[in-house]
């Protein structure tokens, strides 16, 4: 028995990220002043997310977005958490919506990317995740000669073991996990509905339960501890609330005996099979 990892994932992108039809960077949603990229409610949220962390005492793996990352200000929130990359400015990498990019292109924004990352945090990134979740093999297959080593672009079925996978050339996929609520309704790691008052806590902790050994992991945006995509920025009382029902994803989640791992960390205790 090799026990039991959650591994909380958060990207760190633009306010309530929406892609603009034939353009490679995202906007936000418009909240009155047009769609031009926002950055408060991540800036928030991360410093709330930092406070939640530091006091439970979790390391977590970020993914930021090079343009927000260098956007933001919150001194030492990021120290001691893996931070890995999520595009330049939250393109489709798989070159969608009117805006097609060819290899030389990803090859940049990639490249770009990760600089930006070794700049500001002093680390080169090794894991990745895909804007919008959308990963194609081209894409996957470049990631390795950036140095990444760790992805998580893709949603895999809790079972009761539940490994990182390898997808060739020394990458290794740390899935967000996904499964049935007990009504038979697909809930995934993403706590988004739980943001947007869909969800609670425990639909995510119930989804945990389908892991006896192996990795859980969930994932969420700081944005959205301080913004609704559907009903827009919260005020302090349903930020409070939001953050509360964090809490009790993590610490029920732990109490089922999940403990608190980075994806590299994870990896490392669950390696795939070669
Ligand atoms: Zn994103």
């Amino acid at each position: 028995m090799k026990g039991k990892a959650v591994c909380l994932t958060v990207d760190l992108d633009r306010d309530a990220n929406i892609r603009l039809e034939g353009r490679e960077a995202a906007g936000s949603i418009d909240r009155g002043a047009g769609t031009a990229p926002r950055y408060a409610s991540t800036e928030k949220g991360l410093e709330l997310l930092s406070g939640l962390l530091d006091e439970l005492g979790i390391r977590i793996t970020y993914f930021a977005e090079a343009e927000t990352l260098g956007s933001i200000v919150c001194a030492g929130c990021l120290d001691g958490h893996e931070v890995g990359m999520h595009g330049f400015a939250h393109e489709d990498l798989t070159g969608g919506d009117g805006a097609p990019l060819d290899a030389e292109r990803l090859s940049d924004i990639l490249g770009r990317s990760s600089d930006t990352v070794a700049d500001i945090v002093g680390r080169r990134p090794r894991c990745f995740r895909a804007p919008y979740m959308k990963a194609d093999a081209r894409l996957l297959g470049m990631l390795p000669s950036f140095g990444v080593r760790f992805d998580s672009s893709e949603y895999a079925a809790v079972a009761p073991v539940s490994l990182p996978y390898s997808l060739g050339g020394g990458l290794t996929e740390v899935p967000v996990s996904e499964g049935r609520d007990a009504s038979g309704r697909r809930i995934t790691g993403y706590l988004w509905p739980m943001h947007e008052g869909r969800r609670g806590p425990q639909d995510f902790i119930d989804l945990s339960a389908g892991v006896s050994e192996g990795v859980f992991t969930i994932a969420t945006h700081t944005w959205h501890l301080c913004e609704s995509r559907e009903r827009g920025v919260m005020d302090a009382e349903g930020i409070a609330a939001n953050l509360a029902n964090l809490r009790e994803v993590l610490t029920g989640v732990m109490d089922e005996g999940f403990v608190p791992m980075t994806v590299p960390a994870a990896a490392e205790r669950f390696p795939p099979a070669l």
